[in-house]
Protein backbone atom coordinates (compact mmCIF):
# COMPACT_ATOMS: atom_id res chain seq x y z
CA UNK A 1 0.00 0.00 0.00
CA UNK A 2 2.41 2.59 1.30
CA UNK A 3 4.63 1.34 -1.45
CA UNK A 4 2.03 2.17 -3.79
CA UNK A 5 0.98 5.24 -2.48
CA UNK A 6 4.77 6.19 -2.92
CA UNK A 7 5.65 5.17 -6.42
CA UNK A 8 2.07 7.29 -7.14
CA UNK A 9 4.01 10.41 -5.37
CA UNK A 10 7.00 10.12 -7.25
CA UNK A 11 5.06 9.76 -10.35
CA UNK A 12 2.90 12.82 -10.12
CA UNK A 13 5.87 14.98 -9.68
CA UNK A 14 6.07 17.25 -12.82
CA UNK A 15 10.09 17.31 -13.61
CA UNK A 16 13.02 15.09 -12.65
CA UNK A 17 14.52 16.75 -10.11
CA UNK A 18 10.88 17.21 -8.11
CA UNK A 19 11.53 13.56 -8.32
CA UNK A 20 14.38 13.53 -6.77
CA UNK A 21 13.52 16.02 -3.94
CA UNK A 22 10.53 13.69 -3.59
CA UNK A 23 12.58 10.10 -2.86
CA UNK A 24 15.40 12.31 -0.50
CA UNK A 25 12.54 13.26 2.07
CA UNK A 26 11.20 9.98 1.56
CA UNK A 27 15.07 8.67 2.09
CA UNK A 28 14.51 10.56 5.23
CA UNK A 29 11.21 10.17 6.44
CA UNK A 30 10.77 6.15 6.09
CA UNK A 31 14.32 4.73 4.80
CA UNK A 32 12.66 1.33 4.50
CA UNK A 33 10.32 2.07 2.45
CA UNK A 34 12.74 4.24 0.50
CA UNK A 35 14.56 1.17 -0.35
CA UNK A 36 11.68 -1.12 -1.27
CA UNK A 37 10.57 1.29 -4.02
CA UNK A 38 14.28 1.52 -5.66
CA UNK A 39 14.64 -1.86 -5.36
CA UNK A 40 10.97 -2.56 -6.50
CA UNK A 41 11.07 -0.03 -9.78
CA UNK A 42 14.84 0.50 -10.11
CA UNK A 43 14.60 0.55 -13.93
CA UNK A 44 12.20 3.69 -13.26
CA UNK A 45 13.89 5.24 -10.69
CA UNK A 46 17.78 4.85 -11.10
CA UNK A 47 18.06 7.77 -13.27
CA UNK A 48 16.28 10.00 -10.80
CA UNK A 49 18.49 8.98 -8.05
CA UNK A 50 21.32 8.20 -10.13
CA UNK A 51 22.94 9.62 -13.61
CA UNK A 52 21.40 11.87 -15.27
CA UNK A 53 19.34 13.69 -12.61
CA UNK A 54 21.57 13.49 -9.87
CA UNK A 55 24.02 15.75 -12.22
CA UNK A 56 21.24 18.14 -12.42
CA UNK A 57 20.71 17.51 -8.84
CA UNK A 58 24.46 17.78 -8.09
CA UNK A 59 24.60 21.26 -9.84
CA UNK A 60 21.76 22.66 -7.58
CA UNK A 61 22.65 20.74 -4.70
CA UNK A 62 22.92 23.62 -2.13
CA UNK A 63 19.78 25.17 -2.84
CA UNK A 64 17.82 22.07 -2.69
CA UNK A 65 15.57 21.79 0.21
CA UNK A 66 16.54 18.58 1.40
CA UNK A 67 19.21 17.41 4.31
CA UNK A 68 22.43 16.26 3.98
CA UNK A 69 22.89 12.71 4.39
CA UNK A 70 26.42 12.20 4.16
CA UNK A 71 29.62 13.12 6.47
CA UNK A 72 31.34 16.18 5.45
CA UNK A 73 35.22 16.48 6.28
CA UNK A 74 37.03 19.89 6.00
CA UNK A 75 40.62 20.74 6.70
CA UNK A 76 39.78 22.19 9.73
CA UNK A 77 38.65 18.36 10.72
CA UNK A 78 42.24 17.54 10.78
CA UNK A 79 43.20 15.48 14.01
CA UNK A 80 39.82 14.42 15.01
CA UNK A 81 38.76 12.55 11.33
CA UNK A 82 38.63 9.24 13.30
CA UNK A 83 36.16 10.62 15.50
CA UNK A 84 34.04 12.45 13.28
CA UNK A 85 33.43 9.15 11.51
CA UNK A 86 32.72 6.90 14.56
CA UNK A 87 30.19 9.51 15.84
CA UNK A 88 27.89 10.03 12.30
CA UNK A 89 24.74 9.18 13.16
CA UNK A 90 24.09 7.56 10.05
CA UNK A 91 24.79 4.09 10.33
CA UNK A 92 25.43 1.54 13.02
CA UNK A 93 28.68 0.19 11.84
CA UNK A 94 30.27 1.16 8.73
CA UNK A 95 31.33 -0.99 6.26
CA UNK A 96 31.12 0.52 2.77
CA UNK A 97 32.09 4.25 2.08
CA UNK A 98 31.60 5.89 -1.29
CA UNK A 99 34.39 9.48 -0.82
CA UNK A 100 34.59 12.26 -3.17
CA UNK A 101 36.56 15.81 -3.26
CA UNK A 102 34.22 17.04 -5.77
CA UNK A 103 36.78 17.97 -8.00
CA UNK A 104 35.36 16.09 -11.27
CA UNK A 105 31.72 15.44 -10.82
CA UNK A 106 30.30 13.20 -13.53
CA UNK A 107 31.29 15.46 -16.70
CA UNK A 108 30.10 18.62 -15.10
CA UNK A 109 33.67 19.29 -13.99
CA UNK A 110 34.52 21.20 -10.14
CA UNK A 111 31.36 21.29 -8.02
CA UNK A 112 33.25 21.48 -4.63
CA UNK A 113 31.12 20.40 -1.87
CA UNK A 114 27.84 20.19 -4.25
CA UNK A 115 29.32 16.83 -5.49
CA UNK A 116 28.01 15.19 -1.89
CA UNK A 117 25.17 14.30 -4.08
CA UNK A 118 26.88 11.78 -6.08
CA UNK A 119 28.45 10.39 -2.86
CA UNK A 120 25.04 9.73 -1.55
CA UNK A 121 23.63 8.95 -4.98
CA UNK A 122 26.46 5.87 -5.50
CA UNK A 123 25.98 4.75 -2.02
CA UNK A 124 22.35 3.21 -2.90
CA UNK A 125 23.38 1.30 -5.55
CA UNK A 126 24.87 -1.36 -3.15
CA UNK A 127 21.96 -1.72 -1.61
CA UNK A 128 19.60 -1.65 -4.63
CA UNK A 129 22.10 -3.23 -7.13
CA UNK A 130 23.73 -5.69 -5.16
CA UNK A 131 21.66 -6.18 -1.27
CA UNK A 132 24.04 -4.45 1.11
CA UNK A 133 22.37 -3.17 3.86
CA UNK A 134 22.54 0.58 4.03
CA UNK A 135 23.01 0.63 7.16
CA UNK A 136 26.46 -0.01 7.08
CA UNK A 137 27.39 2.37 4.04
CA UNK A 138 28.77 5.91 4.44
CA UNK A 139 28.86 8.80 1.85
CA UNK A 140 31.21 11.78 2.23
CA UNK A 141 32.47 14.57 0.51
CA UNK A 142 35.99 15.99 1.18
CA UNK A 143 35.23 19.56 1.16
CA UNK A 144 38.35 20.72 0.16
CA UNK A 145 37.25 24.19 -1.79
CA UNK A 146 36.69 24.44 -5.60
CA UNK A 147 37.83 26.06 -8.55
CA UNK A 148 34.78 26.95 -9.43
CA UNK A 149 34.12 30.44 -9.67
CA UNK A 150 30.35 30.35 -10.60
CA UNK A 151 30.03 28.47 -7.39
CA UNK A 152 32.62 31.03 -5.19
CA UNK A 153 30.63 33.73 -6.14
CA UNK A 154 27.27 31.99 -5.47
CA UNK A 155 25.57 33.31 -1.84
CA UNK A 156 23.86 29.79 -1.73
CA UNK A 157 26.77 27.81 -1.88
CA UNK A 158 27.49 25.81 0.95
CA UNK A 159 30.63 24.77 0.88
CA UNK A 160 34.22 26.04 2.17
CA UNK A 161 34.10 29.30 0.36
CA UNK A 162 38.14 28.86 -1.25
CA UNK A 163 40.05 27.62 -4.02
CA UNK A 164 40.96 23.97 -3.76
CA UNK A 165 43.24 22.74 -1.24
CA UNK A 166 46.04 21.42 -3.31
CA UNK A 167 50.09 19.79 -2.37
CA UNK A 168 51.02 18.58 1.44
CA UNK A 169 48.08 19.83 2.99
CA UNK A 170 45.48 17.80 0.99
CA UNK A 171 47.74 14.91 0.75
CA UNK A 172 47.52 14.93 5.01
CA UNK A 173 43.92 15.09 4.62
CA UNK A 174 43.07 12.66 3.02
CA UNK A 175 46.24 10.40 4.49
CA UNK A 176 44.56 11.24 7.63
CA UNK A 177 40.64 10.29 6.25
CA UNK A 178 42.30 6.89 5.34
CA UNK A 179 44.35 5.69 7.66
CA UNK A 180 41.13 6.80 9.62
CA UNK A 181 38.89 4.75 7.26
CA UNK A 182 41.44 1.50 8.40
CA UNK A 183 40.87 2.21 12.56
CA UNK A 184 37.40 1.74 11.88
CA UNK A 185 38.49 -1.84 11.16
CA UNK A 186 35.31 -4.61 9.66
CA UNK A 187 37.62 -4.85 6.31
CA UNK A 188 35.57 -1.31 5.13
CA UNK A 189 35.38 -1.22 1.58
CA UNK A 190 35.87 2.27 0.25
CA UNK A 191 35.10 3.79 -3.08
CA UNK A 192 36.91 6.84 -4.69
CA UNK A 193 34.27 8.47 -6.82
CA UNK A 194 34.57 11.58 -9.21
CA UNK A 195 37.87 12.83 -8.24
CA UNK A 196 39.63 15.32 -10.85
CA UNK A 197 42.63 13.02 -12.50
CA UNK A 198 45.51 14.64 -10.71
CA UNK A 199 44.76 13.22 -7.96
CA UNK A 200 42.61 10.18 -9.12
CA UNK A 201 45.56 7.83 -10.23
CA UNK A 202 47.93 9.16 -7.13
CA UNK A 203 45.51 7.85 -4.74
CA UNK A 204 44.67 4.93 -6.11
CA UNK A 205 48.05 3.97 -6.65
CA UNK A 206 48.76 4.90 -2.75
CA UNK A 207 45.92 3.40 -0.79
CA UNK A 208 44.83 0.37 -3.01
CA UNK A 209 47.34 -1.89 -1.54
CA UNK A 210 46.90 -0.45 2.09
CA UNK A 211 43.12 -0.55 1.80
CA UNK A 212 40.19 -2.44 0.24
CA UNK A 213 39.28 -0.32 -1.89
CA UNK A 214 39.20 0.85 -5.91
CA UNK A 215 38.05 4.06 -8.30
CA UNK A 216 35.09 3.82 -9.92
CA UNK A 217 35.64 5.66 -12.68
CA UNK A 218 39.34 4.47 -13.50
CA UNK A 219 38.04 0.69 -12.83
CA UNK A 220 34.43 0.61 -12.12
CA UNK A 221 34.43 2.19 -15.48
CA UNK A 222 36.86 -0.11 -17.30
CA UNK A 223 34.86 -3.42 -15.69
CA UNK A 224 31.23 -2.25 -16.97
CA UNK A 225 32.83 -1.20 -20.60
CA UNK A 226 34.85 -4.69 -20.54
CA UNK A 227 31.91 -6.61 -19.94
CA UNK A 228 29.85 -4.33 -22.41
CA UNK A 229 32.68 -5.37 -25.03
CA UNK A 230 32.69 -9.25 -24.42
CA UNK A 231 28.60 -8.94 -25.09
CA UNK A 232 29.21 -6.95 -28.19
CA UNK A 233 32.26 -9.29 -29.46
CA UNK A 234 29.42 -11.96 -29.83
CA UNK A 235 27.02 -9.92 -31.91
CA UNK A 236 29.93 -9.25 -34.02
CA UNK A 237 31.30 -12.50 -34.04
CA UNK A 238 34.90 -11.43 -33.67
CA UNK A 239 37.66 -12.16 -31.27
CA UNK A 240 39.00 -9.86 -28.80
CA UNK A 241 42.19 -10.16 -29.39
CA UNK A 242 41.74 -8.73 -33.33
CA UNK A 243 40.31 -5.71 -31.80
CA UNK A 244 41.42 -2.13 -32.50
CA UNK A 245 40.05 0.81 -29.69
CA UNK A 246 39.99 4.27 -30.36
CA UNK A 247 39.27 6.63 -27.51
CA UNK A 248 37.78 10.02 -27.46
CA UNK A 249 39.36 10.82 -24.25
CA UNK A 250 42.42 9.85 -22.30
CA UNK A 251 41.61 10.21 -19.01
CA UNK A 252 40.27 7.86 -15.71
CA UNK A 253 37.54 6.26 -17.35
CA UNK A 254 39.65 5.71 -21.08
CA UNK A 255 42.89 5.14 -19.81
CA UNK A 256 41.42 2.56 -17.06
CA UNK A 257 39.02 0.98 -19.65
CA UNK A 258 42.05 0.38 -22.16
CA UNK A 259 44.32 -0.76 -19.14
CA UNK A 260 41.88 -3.47 -18.02
CA UNK A 261 40.88 -4.46 -21.88
CA UNK A 262 44.99 -5.17 -22.56
CA UNK A 263 44.30 -7.25 -19.78
CA UNK A 264 41.91 -9.13 -20.64
CA UNK A 265 43.38 -9.29 -24.21
CA UNK A 266 46.63 -11.04 -22.61
CA UNK A 267 45.21 -13.17 -20.40
CA UNK A 268 43.01 -15.01 -23.44
CA UNK A 269 46.09 -14.97 -25.92
CA UNK A 270 49.76 -14.98 -26.08
CA UNK A 271 49.99 -11.55 -27.26
CA UNK A 272 52.64 -9.61 -24.50
CA UNK A 273 52.12 -6.66 -22.82
CA UNK A 274 53.54 -4.27 -25.26
CA UNK A 275 51.01 -5.50 -27.95
CA UNK A 276 48.00 -5.81 -26.06
CA UNK A 277 48.80 -2.31 -25.29
CA UNK A 278 48.99 -1.25 -28.82
CA UNK A 279 44.79 -2.32 -29.68
CA UNK A 280 44.32 0.73 -27.69
CA UNK A 281 44.26 4.13 -29.03
CA UNK A 282 43.34 7.36 -27.65
CA UNK A 283 42.57 11.17 -28.77
CA UNK A 284 43.11 13.70 -25.92
CA UNK A 285 42.00 17.67 -26.01
CA UNK A 286 45.42 18.12 -28.23
CA UNK A 287 45.05 15.13 -30.49
CA UNK A 288 46.05 11.95 -30.97
CA UNK A 289 48.28 10.12 -28.45
CA UNK A 290 51.21 9.16 -29.89
CA UNK A 291 55.31 8.72 -29.28
CA UNK A 292 55.86 12.09 -30.99
CA UNK A 293 54.34 13.86 -28.36
CA UNK A 294 56.18 15.16 -25.32
CA UNK A 295 53.22 16.77 -23.52
CA UNK A 296 51.51 14.10 -22.50
CA UNK A 297 51.17 12.64 -18.68
CA UNK A 298 52.23 9.59 -17.10
CA UNK A 299 48.49 7.72 -17.41
CA UNK A 300 48.43 7.97 -21.37
CA UNK A 301 52.27 6.54 -21.64
CA UNK A 302 51.74 3.35 -22.09
CA UNK A 303 49.41 4.28 -24.92
CA UNK A 304 51.54 6.36 -27.01
CA UNK A 305 52.29 4.62 -30.21
CA UNK A 306 54.27 5.02 -32.90
CA UNK A 307 51.53 6.51 -35.52
CA UNK A 308 51.56 9.12 -37.19
CA UNK A 309 49.84 12.63 -35.20
CA UNK A 310 46.14 13.32 -36.33
CA UNK A 311 44.64 16.73 -34.86
CA UNK A 312 40.73 15.54 -35.07
CA UNK A 313 38.99 12.26 -34.35
CA UNK A 314 37.39 11.99 -37.96
CA UNK A 315 40.98 11.55 -39.67
CA UNK A 316 42.20 9.40 -36.55
CA UNK A 317 39.21 7.26 -37.23
CA UNK A 318 40.08 7.28 -41.09
CA UNK A 319 43.79 6.51 -40.42
CA UNK A 320 43.63 3.58 -37.64
CA UNK A 321 40.24 2.14 -38.72
CA UNK A 322 39.66 0.40 -35.12
CA UNK A 323 37.05 -1.81 -34.78
CA UNK A 324 35.51 0.44 -31.39
CA UNK A 325 35.04 3.69 -30.55
CA UNK A 326 34.68 4.77 -27.41
CA UNK A 327 34.14 8.08 -26.07
CA UNK A 328 35.07 9.11 -22.46
CA UNK A 329 35.67 12.90 -23.50
CA UNK A 330 32.57 15.34 -21.77
CA UNK A 331 32.19 16.21 -26.09
CA UNK A 332 28.92 16.33 -26.95
CA UNK A 333 28.37 15.44 -30.41
CA UNK A 334 31.71 14.76 -30.84
CA UNK A 335 30.86 11.48 -32.59
CA UNK A 336 29.27 13.38 -35.84
CA UNK A 337 27.65 12.16 -38.38
CA UNK A 338 30.83 11.69 -40.78
CA UNK A 339 32.61 9.90 -37.73
CA UNK A 340 29.98 7.23 -37.42
CA UNK A 341 29.96 6.77 -40.97
CA UNK A 342 33.03 6.56 -41.16
CA UNK A 343 33.36 3.45 -38.61
CA UNK A 344 30.64 1.87 -40.92
CA UNK A 345 32.28 1.82 -43.33
CA UNK A 346 35.33 -0.19 -42.17
CA UNK A 347 33.27 -2.67 -39.96
CA UNK A 348 30.49 -4.68 -40.88
CA UNK A 349 29.30 -4.07 -36.89
CA UNK A 350 31.27 -1.26 -35.61
CA UNK A 351 31.00 -0.85 -31.94
CA UNK A 352 30.26 2.56 -30.50
CA UNK A 353 29.97 3.34 -26.65
CA UNK A 354 29.48 6.94 -26.41
CA UNK A 355 29.86 6.76 -22.33
CA UNK A 356 30.05 10.14 -21.12
CA UNK A 357 27.91 11.32 -18.94
CA UNK A 358 25.15 13.03 -17.86
CA UNK A 359 22.92 12.39 -20.92
CA UNK A 360 23.77 16.22 -22.46
CA UNK A 361 27.81 15.09 -22.30
CA UNK A 362 27.29 11.50 -24.49
CA UNK A 363 29.51 11.87 -28.11
CA UNK A 364 26.07 10.98 -29.86
CA UNK A 365 22.88 9.73 -29.03
CA UNK A 366 21.30 6.18 -29.77
CA UNK A 367 19.43 7.23 -32.14
CA UNK A 368 22.22 8.94 -34.44
CA UNK A 369 24.10 6.27 -34.07
CA UNK A 370 21.63 3.71 -35.41
CA UNK A 371 20.50 5.70 -38.17
CA UNK A 372 24.05 6.93 -39.25
CA UNK A 373 25.33 2.79 -39.59
CA UNK A 374 22.18 1.78 -40.77
CA UNK A 375 21.00 0.11 -37.76
CA UNK A 376 24.06 -1.75 -37.82
CA UNK A 377 25.96 -0.16 -34.91
CA UNK A 378 26.36 -2.51 -31.54
CA UNK A 379 25.42 0.37 -28.97
CA UNK A 380 26.62 1.14 -25.26
CA UNK A 381 26.26 4.56 -23.51
CA UNK A 382 26.82 6.20 -19.72
CA UNK A 383 23.73 7.30 -19.41
CA UNK A 384 20.08 6.07 -20.50
CA UNK A 385 18.25 6.61 -23.94
CA UNK A 386 14.94 5.82 -25.09
CA UNK A 387 14.38 2.63 -26.96
CA UNK A 388 13.65 3.39 -30.83
CA UNK A 389 11.55 1.61 -33.50
CA UNK A 390 13.83 0.45 -36.60
CA UNK A 391 12.25 1.12 -40.48
CA UNK A 392 11.73 -2.22 -40.46
CA UNK A 393 9.10 -2.04 -37.18
CA UNK A 394 11.19 -3.89 -34.75
CA UNK A 395 11.96 -2.00 -31.32
CA UNK A 396 15.77 -1.73 -30.17
CA UNK A 397 16.79 -1.33 -26.83
CA UNK A 398 20.12 0.83 -26.11
CA UNK A 399 22.67 -0.32 -23.68
CA UNK A 400 23.42 1.54 -20.88
CA UNK A 401 26.92 0.96 -19.49
CA UNK A 402 26.65 1.86 -15.68
CA UNK A 403 29.18 0.63 -13.50
CA UNK A 404 26.46 0.10 -10.52
CA UNK A 405 26.09 -3.36 -12.54
CA UNK A 406 29.43 -4.52 -11.22
CA UNK A 407 30.82 -2.21 -8.69
CA UNK A 408 27.70 -2.99 -6.51
CA UNK A 409 28.21 -6.70 -6.60
CA UNK A 410 31.89 -6.26 -6.30
CA UNK A 411 31.28 -4.47 -2.86
CA UNK A 412 28.85 -7.18 -1.46
CA UNK A 413 31.17 -9.97 -2.61
CA UNK A 414 34.18 -8.09 -0.89
CA UNK A 415 32.06 -7.79 2.23
CA UNK A 416 30.94 -10.97 2.18
CA UNK A 417 34.57 -12.42 2.01
CA UNK A 418 36.23 -9.65 4.25
CA UNK A 419 38.33 -9.12 0.95
CA UNK A 420 41.86 -7.35 1.77
CA UNK A 421 42.42 -6.00 -2.08
CA UNK A 422 40.39 -5.60 -5.19
CA UNK A 423 43.03 -6.20 -7.94
CA UNK A 424 42.66 -5.80 -11.95
CA UNK A 425 41.73 -9.55 -11.69
CA UNK A 426 38.81 -9.28 -9.72
CA UNK A 427 37.68 -6.61 -12.19
CA UNK A 428 38.70 -9.19 -15.29
CA UNK A 429 36.33 -11.78 -13.14
CA UNK A 430 33.50 -9.69 -12.28
CA UNK A 431 32.94 -8.13 -16.33
CA UNK A 432 33.07 -12.11 -17.72
CA UNK A 433 30.92 -13.40 -15.47
CA UNK A 434 28.44 -10.13 -15.84
CA UNK A 435 28.74 -10.76 -19.62
CA UNK A 436 28.56 -14.63 -19.22
CA UNK A 437 25.12 -13.99 -17.63
CA UNK A 438 23.77 -11.99 -20.58
CA UNK A 439 21.07 -13.81 -22.33
CA UNK A 440 21.28 -14.11 -26.25
CA UNK A 441 17.70 -12.81 -26.28
CA UNK A 442 19.18 -9.60 -24.71
CA UNK A 443 21.55 -9.28 -27.42
CA UNK A 444 19.47 -9.84 -30.04
CA UNK A 445 17.43 -6.83 -28.69
CA UNK A 446 20.48 -4.45 -28.51
CA UNK A 447 21.72 -4.78 -25.09
CA UNK A 448 24.68 -5.82 -24.16
CA UNK A 449 23.47 -6.40 -20.68
CA UNK A 450 20.72 -7.15 -18.83
CA UNK A 451 18.25 -4.93 -18.24
CA UNK A 452 18.02 -3.15 -14.92
CA UNK A 453 14.99 -5.23 -13.89
CA UNK A 454 16.38 -8.46 -14.88
CA UNK A 455 19.39 -7.86 -13.12
CA UNK A 456 17.02 -8.75 -9.38
CA UNK A 457 18.13 -12.99 -10.80
CA UNK A 458 21.19 -12.53 -12.16
CA UNK A 459 22.90 -10.65 -9.17
CA UNK A 460 23.32 -13.45 -7.15
CA UNK A 461 25.20 -15.65 -9.20
CA UNK A 462 27.35 -12.41 -9.80
CA UNK A 463 27.99 -11.96 -6.01
CA UNK A 464 28.65 -15.60 -5.61
CA UNK A 465 30.79 -15.71 -8.87
CA UNK A 466 33.15 -12.63 -7.76
CA UNK A 467 33.33 -13.97 -4.32
CA UNK A 468 34.27 -17.78 -4.94
CA UNK A 469 37.14 -16.06 -7.04
CA UNK A 470 38.05 -13.75 -4.41
CA UNK A 471 38.40 -16.85 -2.09
CA UNK A 472 40.00 -18.90 -4.40
CA UNK A 473 42.88 -15.71 -5.32
CA UNK A 474 43.19 -15.83 -1.69
CA UNK A 475 41.77 -12.16 -1.50
CA UNK A 476 39.41 -12.98 1.15
CA UNK A 477 38.01 -15.53 3.21
CA UNK A 478 35.32 -18.15 2.91
CA UNK A 479 32.77 -17.67 5.74
CA UNK A 480 32.82 -20.26 8.30
CA UNK A 481 29.74 -23.17 7.69
CA UNK A 482 28.69 -21.69 3.81
CA UNK A 483 28.89 -24.27 1.56
CA UNK A 484 27.15 -22.96 -1.68
CA UNK A 485 27.38 -19.52 -2.04
CA UNK A 486 24.65 -18.72 -3.87
CA UNK A 487 22.52 -19.66 -0.76
CA UNK A 488 24.87 -17.49 1.43
CA UNK A 489 24.69 -14.37 -0.52
CA UNK A 490 20.64 -14.79 -0.72
CA UNK A 491 20.69 -14.59 2.76
CA UNK A 492 22.78 -12.03 3.36
CA UNK A 493 21.08 -9.79 1.06
CA UNK A 494 19.17 -6.67 2.73
CA UNK A 495 15.29 -7.51 2.29
CA UNK A 496 13.51 -3.87 3.54
CA UNK A 497 10.90 -4.48 5.91
CA UNK A 498 7.97 -2.04 5.53
CA UNK A 499 5.34 -1.64 8.51
CA UNK A 500 2.02 -0.46 7.88
CA UNK A 501 2.85 3.18 8.83
CA UNK A 502 0.84 5.87 6.62
CA UNK A 503 3.26 7.95 4.31
CA UNK A 504 3.33 11.55 4.87
CA UNK A 505 5.97 12.55 2.43
CA UNK A 506 3.98 15.19 0.67
CA UNK A 507 3.05 14.67 -3.02
CA UNK A 508 4.01 17.64 -4.00
CA UNK A 509 7.54 18.32 -2.32
CA UNK A 510 8.63 21.87 -1.08
CA UNK A 511 8.89 23.91 -4.70
CA UNK A 512 12.46 23.33 -5.93
CA UNK A 513 14.56 26.44 -7.44
CA UNK A 514 14.59 26.58 -11.30
CA UNK A 515 16.75 24.85 -12.79
CA UNK A 516 18.47 26.05 -16.12
P1 LIG B 1 38.87 12.98 -17.04
O1 LIG B 1 39.83 12.11 -16.30
O2 LIG B 1 38.75 14.40 -16.69
O3 LIG B 1 39.22 12.84 -18.61
C1 LIG B 1 38.58 13.54 -19.64
C2 LIG B 1 39.36 13.32 -20.91
O4 LIG B 1 38.65 13.93 -21.99
C3 LIG B 1 40.77 13.95 -20.88
O5 LIG B 1 41.71 13.06 -21.43
C4 LIG B 1 40.60 15.19 -21.77
O6 LIG B 1 41.78 15.56 -22.47
C5 LIG B 1 39.58 14.64 -22.77
N1 LIG B 1 38.98 15.72 -23.55
C6 LIG B 1 38.44 16.88 -23.12
N2 LIG B 1 38.02 17.61 -24.17
C7 LIG B 1 38.32 16.90 -25.28
C8 LIG B 1 38.17 17.11 -26.67
N3 LIG B 1 37.61 18.23 -27.14
N4 LIG B 1 38.58 16.16 -27.52
C9 LIG B 1 39.16 15.02 -27.07
N5 LIG B 1 39.33 14.76 -25.77
C10 LIG B 1 38.92 15.69 -24.88
O7 LIG B 1 37.39 12.37 -16.94
P2 LIG B 1 36.96 10.84 -16.89
O8 LIG B 1 36.89 10.36 -15.49
O9 LIG B 1 37.79 10.05 -17.83
O10 LIG B 1 35.44 10.96 -17.39
C11 LIG B 1 35.16 11.37 -18.71
C12 LIG B 1 33.67 11.14 -18.99
O11 LIG B 1 33.37 9.77 -18.90
C13 LIG B 1 32.72 11.86 -18.03
O12 LIG B 1 31.66 12.45 -18.76
C14 LIG B 1 32.18 10.77 -17.18
O13 LIG B 1 30.85 11.03 -16.77
C15 LIG B 1 32.20 9.61 -18.14
N6 LIG B 1 32.20 8.33 -17.43
C16 LIG B 1 31.27 7.41 -17.80
C17 LIG B 1 31.19 6.22 -17.14
C18 LIG B 1 30.18 5.20 -17.60
O14 LIG B 1 29.53 5.39 -18.56
N7 LIG B 1 30.00 4.08 -16.98
C19 LIG B 1 32.04 5.97 -16.07
C20 LIG B 1 33.00 6.93 -15.70
C21 LIG B 1 33.07 8.11 -16.41
P3 LIG B 1 43.12 16.08 -21.73
O15 LIG B 1 43.71 14.84 -21.13
O16 LIG B 1 43.92 16.63 -22.85
O17 LIG B 1 42.68 17.08 -20.71
MN1 LIG C 1 32.07 8.75 -11.46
Amino acid sequence: MAEAAALEGVRQCTSELDKYVYLRHLQQESPALFYKLLINNAQELLPVVYTPTVGQACQEYSKLPIKMHGLVIRPADKGHILAKLRDWAGVERVRVIVVTDGERILGLGDLGFNGMGIAEGKILLYTVMAGVNPAVCMPVCLDVGTNNQELLADPTYKGLRQKRLRGPEYDDLVDEFMSAVRDLGDHTLLQFEDFGNSNAFRLLDKYAPLQCSFNDDIQGTACITLAGLLSALRVTGKPLQDQKILFLGAGEAGTGIGQLISKAIQAESNLTEEEALQRCYYLDSKGLVCRSRTDLQHHKLPFAHDVPFQSNLLDAVRELKPTMLVGVSTQPGAFSKEVCEAMSESNDRPIIFPLSNPTSKAECTYEEAFSWTNGKVVFASGSPFDSLKAPDGKIYFPAQANNAYVFGPIGMAALLTHCHQITDEVFLQAAKVLADLTPESTLESGMLFPSISDMKGMVVPLIAGIADFMVKSNLGKRPGGVSKWEDHVKAQMYQPKVYGRALSVKVAPTPVPEVH
